[in-house]
């Protein structure tokens, strides 16, 4: 449930409630509105029920959240969620904000795969206006066969080469047991489709402050990618950004099929930024360009594009990447469209 605060409740009056809370074993969590100041109460809404919590001093209203997911609901939060990524290790990286008419343009290889060649594609897109670098050090591969990643040394790389181009960096963690390590170097966590679900890792990385990139899932319902941004807000992080990345279905020309009205499907419901993924939706540069353009226009919060200085050579999803000079052409595209939008880029 919510409990809305009176627009002149007192911070004494706001602490009280929130210590109300606590005693009859709840965890609050506090919304702070440019308005008005709302507490989310999750549990067992019985037990609380029976507590008149709205006859506490400060407390407009009690009401019960009646979508499934409650802290990624709109109820929960009528304003758009911002999250800030990176900037901790101070200049010159600088915080990237994502949501709230900021766009995100995160772009690099699928895969780091030598600090070399990353080098190569962070320089391009750094010049073409991306403002987060991605890559995988922890891929998780369809064949046990195919490469798999550098782990850790990998890391190190996406770090050193992100960091001293000025971005932030974003990358996959796909096992509970790599949080700690993946917190050490990624100023983002990548939660990847195939572990939309694994509800061990969300709350994982839930209970952290560190952003969160979440994707949908191959075959998971736009309910199902807030019940899984659920799992990571109920632990205390709530820095989360979800990522429509495409859905199986029966056509085979394309990789996945993009579900573009996702976007504006999200926003109708909750508060989170949402960005989208072209690249691992159709799987074809000829299309990626296209569906970024359109994601902007639905009113996506970013996109996020593989990009590869030699796609042939790619040790993985070669054959979906743009080559620096596409990218470059695309975000030129993308400045206008976010302009003729009213958002920032
Ligand atoms: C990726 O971003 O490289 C990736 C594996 O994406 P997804 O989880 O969406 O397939
Ligand atoms: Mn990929």
């Amino acid at each position: 449930m919510i409990i809305v605060l009176r627009p002149d409740s007192t911070e004494a009056q706001i602490a009280h409630v929130l210590d109300r809370i606590r005693e009859l074993g709840f965890r609050p969590h506090l919304s702070q509105g440019e308005k008005r100041t709302i507490i989310g109460v999750i549990g067992e809404e019985d037990k609380l029920r029976a507590e008149p919590l709205s006859a506490l001093p400060g407390v407009e209203q009690v009401l019960p959240i009646l979508k499934p997911f409650k802290l990624a609901s709109r109820e929960f939060r009528r304003d758009e969620t911002v999250v800030t990524v990176g900037g901790e290790c101070g200049p010159p990286v600088k915080p990237v904000r994502i949501g709230g008419g900021s766009l995100a343009l995160i772009a690099g290889p699928c895969a780091v795969e030598s600090a070399e060649v990353l080098e190569t594609i962070a320089s391009h897109v750094k010049a073409a206006g991306a403002n987060l670098l991605r890559g995988g050090a922890f891929k998780p591969r369809t064949s046990p066969y195919s490469f798999q990643g550098l782990g850790e040394a990998g890391l190190k790389i996406l770090a050193e080469v992100g960091h001293r181009h000025g971005l932030p960096v974003v990358t996959e963690v796909m096992d509970p047991r790599q949080v700690d390590m993946v917190f050490r170097y990624a100023d983002m966590f990548q939660i990847g489709a195939r572990n939309m679900q694994n509800f061990d890792l969300l709350r994982e990385v839930g209970q952290t402050r560190k952003p969160v990139l979440l994707k949908r899932g191959l075959s998971a319902t736009v309910k199902d990618l807030l019940m899984s941004a659920e799992y990571i807000l109920s632990e205390g992080n709530p820095n989360v950004v979800l990522c429509e990345r495409g859905v199986r279905s029966f056509e085979d020309s394309t990789r996945n099929m993009l579900d573009l009205s996702a976007v504006p499907n999200v926003k109708g419901q909750s508060h989170l930024p949402i960005i989208v993924d072209p690249s691992h939706a159709t799987g074809r540069p000829d299309l990626i360009p296209a569906m970024a353009r359109a994601a902007i226009a639905a009113g996506a919060d970013g996109v996020h594009v593989e990009v590869h200085s030699c796609p042939e050579k790619a040790l993985s999803d070669g054959p979906q990447a743009l080559l620096p000079a596409q990218y470059a052409a695309l975000t030129r595209d993308l400045r206008r469209l976010a302009e003729l939008m009213g958002k920032t880029m």
